[in-house]
């Protein structure tokens, strides 16, 4: 369990004061100056050797992400562009750092961007994020006239700026090159790639697009050290993490906790436990509705980490825990995410587009039974035609909690078709 003295998030809870004054206390923007002064490639090789992978779903790492930047500057600006579009059901941390400790955020661009070469940072905040984003524009104003921002930011002789873009609610537009169309006024659609955003990114200019807790985090492994981060955790899953745990518990909260904290652990520290007890859980969905649910009997085993999540053949995504009890029809439950995959797709790939809304209408009749056995061979195929055959990962999304459904819950669906058959013959 995180001892306090390696908490990272001190506002979490929003206990404290948001601005600039109270994010001084707690140590944000403390020798950013001399962070800065480590250099470009210092600071990528210590983000690097921190093994910190990036807090958006994919888990890609963070200092060789960075690194994809050119090195030399060929005219074009560099843009950092960070990704607060947090879109992903059961998602919901950070929400709280924009609203609570925006200068978390601040001081990590600042550093970041200079990292990256870029005197400018892009945020795209989701719409409905209304007051996280009064929380984080007014930050922004601080930090400007307080001189952490601008033409020399902290005093670093490098002139660097922030920018607030709001999304207008489409869950693509979390997907980074959805996100740069969107921010560059475009409709809201992935794009092909190669070129990657750090070769051709927004506005056809080197760009790394990446996550509100990535970067919030980045100041405080150099601060500390990177030793001190790579001993929380374990190899190549290092560090702490924000957990957002909802669904059947007797207290959903977002928690910081040590990467690789046992699942019932976390469930049963943070959340107050399952609703009716541990015996009364069902499954969880540990990362997000784009993972597989994984069972009661794993879940008692399960380290929360980006590497013994994908050993279960599930994923720790964006770490929003999805709880899910007896008392729920896991069948209707994959259903609700099926429709909501389906409803997001941008509809640029056939796959995507048809998959989804075929996926979803075979869901529907399997809540009720009405289905033949052998279309859940068909399903499962199709989920599989689905997946990795799309622009984006969109398609996974979808075909991922229905996979998962069927690998761990095969028996309840079989068993639903045979009831839903007597009740006809009965009838007839
Ligand atoms: Fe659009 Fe779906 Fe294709 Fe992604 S996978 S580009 S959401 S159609």
């Amino acid at each position: 369990m995180l001892q306090d003295k390696d908490r990272i998030f001190l506002n979490l809870y929003g206990q404290d004061d948001w601005g600039l004054e109270g994010a001084r206390r707690r140590g944000i923007w403390d020798n950013t100056k001399e962070l800065v002064a480590l250099g470009r490639d210092e600071i990528i090789q210590r983000i690097k050797d921190s093994q910190l992978r990036g807090r958006g779903g994919a888990g890609f790492p963070a200092g060789l992400k960075w690194s994809f930047m050119p090195k030399e500057n060929d005219g074009r600006p560099h843009y950092l562009v960070i990704n607060a579009d947090e879109s992903e059901p059961g998602s919901c941390k950070d929400r709280e750092i924009l609203r609570y400790d925006p200068h978390m955020l601040l001081e990590g661009c600042v550093i970041a961007g200079f990292a990256m070469g870029a005197h400018k940072a892009f945020i795209y905040i989701r719409g409905e994020y209304w007051e996280p984003l009064q929380h984080l524009e007014a930050a922004i104003l601080q930090a400007r006239e307080a001189g952490l921002l601008g033409d020399d930011a902290c005093g670093s002789g490098w002139a660097f700026d922030i920018e607030v873009s709001r999304g207008a609610g489409a869950y693509i537009c979390g997907e980074e090159t959805a996100l740069l169309e969107s921010l560059e006024g475009k409709k809201g659609q992935p794009r092909l790639k190669p070129p990657f955003p750090a070769a051709v990114g927004v506005y056809g200019c080197p760009t790394t697009v990446t996550n509100v807790e990535t970067v919030a985090v980045a100041p405080s492994i150099l601060r500390r050290g990177v030793e001190w981060w790579t001993g929380l955790g374990r190899p190549n899953n290092t560090g702490t993490k924000i957990f957002s745990i909802s669904g059947c518990v007797n207290q959903p909260c977002n928690v910081e906790e040590e990467m690789g904290i046992p699942m019932k652990e976390l469930i049963e520290k943070h959340a107050g436990g399952v609703r009716g007890g541990w015996d009364n859980l069902q499954a969880v969905v540990p990362g997000g509705s784009s993972v597989p649910c994984l069972p009661e009997p794993i879940c008692k085993h399960m380290l929360m980490d980006f590497d013994s999540l994908r050993e279960a053949k599930s994923g720790l995504g964006t770490a929003a825990v999805i709880v899910i009890d007896k008392s729920v029809d896991i069948v209707e439950a994959i259903t609700r995410f099926s429709h909501f995959y389906m409803h997001e797709s941008c509809g640029q790939c056939t796959p995507c587009r048809e998959g989804t809304g075929w996926m979803y209408r075979v869901m529907k009749r399997l809540v009720k039974g009405e289905a033949e056995i052998d279309e859940i061979d068909t399903l499962l195929d199709v989920t599989y035609q689905v997946e990795g055959h799309t622009i984006c990962a969109l398609g996974d999304a979808a075909a991922w909690p229905i996979q998962g459904l069927i690998r761990h819950f095969r028996p309840e669906l079989e068993q639903r078709i045979a009831s839903y058959r007597q009740m006809m013959q009965a009838a007839e």
